[in-house]
């Protein structure tokens, strides 16, 4: 069907994207001046600040690729201004003030955090936990797979020989399925991806994705920056077998605790995913382990999960400082920020943008 929409009619649904609810860059941007105008009059910071609670954030890149460094910057000022901002290891402290307490955290130890948020860091003073392999894995197999397919999907001769691969969501879907697959199969899967592809990888792509070694992680200010675990090799950790899974989650404390000459005592569960026995196996060796908003995974009884000190869910960090205090605000009224009591009260009613957010009403420690 052909539809011949009216000049403004196109300017308010175009482009359409993936989100059911994403009407589009007009009503997104309308979004960002309304939350800004908000923002303004003090709206969800007073209410924010009223939570005796640790909330974590959780964020990847940096700049090129991530969040843009000058709204990392903004971020932090903001979080600096108004909460007590703290590592993820002292997420159950309590706070002399009583305010709100964050905490930042970043995954995988990418060079990318040392390259750029730790200057931003250092400028404002802000502490912050970074989640790191040992030191001797050189990026991530998801980024390596992605790139692999990547070139293969540009040359015919390799394509008939892989899996459907027509445009980049084919390419999403192939990881996806393999973060679904067993270890023994996973490692099956890249050595055939592996096989099959060339890889190449720039100087762009190596400093968007390669991860610091150990000389690196030695280095890092241990003023500002607290390390933590993020298992051995990055696999996810529901769909590992019982004696590999002790490894990825034990050894990886114990290599980076000889690399770093220091204890480690958190842990965040790549992807977030996580089981009961990765629950019992980092109850044992660590104080706190930290899962996602989005994570992998299988756990049906949710309220095991609140206030368990090995399942902390995360925020994942914004793009735009004017979203953020408000999905703070809609993380911490559904139950998700962290204090090791019950929570008690702290009554405060649903922001305005409850339409745009409805991932948040669904208990997201561990959708599939
Ligand atoms: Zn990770």
């Amino acid at each position: 069907m052909v539809f011949y929409a009216s000049p403004s009619l196109r300017v308010a649904t175009a482009p359409i994207t993936d989100g059911p609810l994403d009407m589009g860059n007009l009503t997104a941007t309308l979004r960002i001046g309304i939350k800004e105008a908000l923002l303004g009059i003090g709206f969800p910071t007073r209410a924010l600040r009223r939570f005796d609670q640790s909330i974590i954030l959780f964020y990847h890149a940096i700049g090129e690729g991530g969040v843009p460094a000058k709204s990392f910057e903004k971020q932090l000022c903001y979080l600096q201004r108004h909460f007590e901002m703290i590592f993820a290891s002292e997420v159950d402290t309590p706070s002399p003030s009583g305010r709100l307490r964050v905490a930042i955290t970043f995954d995988d130890g990418l060079k990318n955090t040392k390259d750029v948020a730790l200057p931003i860091l250092q400028k404002l003073g802000i502490k912050a936990t970074l989640f790191a392999l040992p030191g001797n894995v050189r990026w991530l197999w998801t980024a390596e797979m992605r790139e692999r397919l990547e070139a293969a999907m540009a040359d015919e001769t390799i394509i008939d020989a892989m899996p459907p691969l027509r445009d980049a969501r084919d390419i999403d879907r192939v990881i996806e399925d393999m973060k679904t697959m067993s270890h023994d199969a996973l490692v099956a899967a890249i050595a055939r991806i592996r096989n099959a592809t060339s890889f190449e990888p720039s100087p762009a792509w190596r400093s968007k994705h390669e991860l610091m070694n150990a000389e690196e992680l030695r280095a890092l200010p241990t003023d500002l920056i607290e390390i933590g675990a993020h298992t051995l090799t990055h696999p996810i950790l529901p769909h590992v077998e019982d004696d590999w899974l002790e490894r990825e989650i034990v050894d990886s404390k114990h290599q980076l605790e000889a690399v770093l000459q220091r204890q480690v005592t958190t842990l965040s569960y790549p992807n977030g995913g996580f089981d009961q026995r990765c629950l019992e196996i980092a109850s044992r060796h660590y104080d706190y382990a930290f899962t996602t908003e989005t994570a992998i995974g299988d756990f049906d009884d949710q309220q095991v999960l609140k206030g368990h000190k090995h399942a902390i869910n995360r925020l994942h960090g914004v793009d735009h400082q004017a979203e953020m205090p408000l999905r703070m605000l809609r993380f911490l009224t559904n139950g998700h920020g962290f204090s090791a009591q019950p929570t008690a009260g702290a009554a405060v009613t649903a922001g305005p943008d409850q339409e745009e957010t409805p991932g948040y009403e669904i208990p997201a420690v561990m959708q599939k």
